[in-house]
């Protein structure tokens, strides 16, 4: 069909024209003497992206999944301890790394839908009088279900009980889209990839590690190799990669920091809340379920939304891909067939959005799903018109 295909997927997200463009040019040498002038800015700029200043950003060739790798063999031993809970199938798939890697992970089942359970995690952690749990791993955004946990909330209850494991988060579909505060979290590594709030293709993970995590690797015994973080420490010292690093999407990177930091991160969350708030305005009006339990766990990054009963959610997203040229999201594991996703983060403005919410009317129409047509793109055009764009926090 002509005309542009609608991506409305919760990554990989919407490329910019100018990160488009940064990535159009020749392959360079990643051992010029003058290499270093772009990369020591670019893995500075990072670090205020994770709104860190005593950690570091490291980049590897990869993606979101590598980032968890990183995190579990630059710091953990085989049977090491590791509290975690699973409540959808991003949170589920880092369990399984985990328990590939031979540690010992105590899981926390929480209905898909909710986030984070402290109140199981500050239990665990309190009965744990000896230490033994090296790590408490967090999704931040749970990418399957819409939902966003409360990593401060995690980080309160480690401080309070004095418990000394490392904190690690998935922001694989946060950070540069919602808060993350590594820093102010005392998070100890913050995982990210390129193609959700970075607005690249796919091929990065991008790391936030603190000197608490680069400790703990003089302690760990499992191998690491590709993502070893001290080889990558040594080599970023002095503006270089132990191996080729991805040069052209390391372009792309600069000039994503640079939309990012030009906005300024907090218009960038106020932006995706807005954006996020017209989507559920949407949901609400179509008499549809938010998979997101309540208010508190929404995502301003994705919408998962329960078709009614009797309905396949693959035939809204199959009619809308086939029909109308729009990519939605699909369920994953024990939602699939029951919720399609919306995506809205990243390069986004209410007109994708509504756009957006035109094909979910469309081929939810067409399928039968009984709303009124217009419900939704009306109530989203009744919220951003009542908001203002620039309704927005001073650039900091
Ligand atoms: C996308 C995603 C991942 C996986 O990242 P890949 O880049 O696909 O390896 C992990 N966690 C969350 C929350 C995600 O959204």
């Amino acid at each position: 069909m002509p005309g542009f295909k609608g991506l409305a997927v919760p990554g990989p997200s919407n490329m910019p024209f100018q990160v488009r463009q940064a990535m159009d040019v020749a392959l360079e040498d990643h051992r010029a003497p003058d290499f270093p002038d772009f990369t020591l800015p670019l893995l500075a700029d990072l670090k205020k992206v994770f709104q860190t200043e005593t950690g570091q950003v490291f980049i590897f060739p990869g993606s979101g999944t590598g980032g968890w790798e990183s995190a579990i063999s630059n710091t953990l031993s085989s049977g090491d301890k590791v509290l975690a809970s699973v409540f959808g199938q991003f949170s589920h798939l880092w369990v399984d790394l985990c328990q590939r890697f031979g540690l010992s992970v105590d899981v926390v089942e929480a209905a898909w839908g909710t986030g984070v359970p402290l109140d199981a995690y500050e239990a665990r952690l309190a009965a744990d009088k000896n230490h033994k749990i090296k790590a408490v791993l967090v999704c931040h955004n749970e990418t399957a279900t819409g939902v966003t946990s409360d990593v401060a909330g995690v980080r309160r209850i480690l401080d309070n009980l004095g418990h000394p494991a490392l904190l690690f988060v998935d922001g694989v579909s946060s950070i540069a889209s919602i808060d993350f505060r590594m820093e102010e979290w005392g998070v100890d590594v913050a995982v990210s990839g390129s193609q959700k709030g970075f607005m690249l293709p796919t091929g990065l993970a991008i790391v936030g590690v603190s000197q608490k995590a680069i400790e703990a690797k003089k302690t760990s015994t499992l191998p690491k190799c590709f993502f070893d973080y001290e080889d990558m420490i040594k080599a970023n010292a002095g503006g270089y990669f132990p191996y080729t690093p991805a040069v052209t999407l390391l372009r792309g990177l600069r000039a994503s920091v640079d939309m990012l930091l030009g906005e300024g991160l907090g218009n960038v969350f106020a932006r995706h809340h807005r954006l996020a708030e017209g989507v559920r305005k949407a949901v609400a009006a179509w008499n549809l379920q938010n998979c997101a339990q309540e208010p508190k766990w929404y995502s301003d990054t994705v919408t998962a939304v329960l078709v009614p009963q009797g309905f396949d959610a693959n035939d809204v997203i199959q009619t809308a891909y086939h029909q109308f040229d729009l990519s939605l999201g699909a369920g994953l594991s024990q939602v699939a067939g029951k919720v399609f996703r919306i995506g809205h983060l990243g390069w986004m403005n209410e007109l994708m959005i509504l756009q957006a919410l035109g094909g979910v009317e469309m081929a939810m129409h067409s399928v039968g799903v009984p709303f009124e047509p217009g419900a939704g793109v009306g109530a989203a055009v009744r919220h951003f018109s009542e908001t203002r764009a620039s309704d927005r926090i001073a650039a900091e």
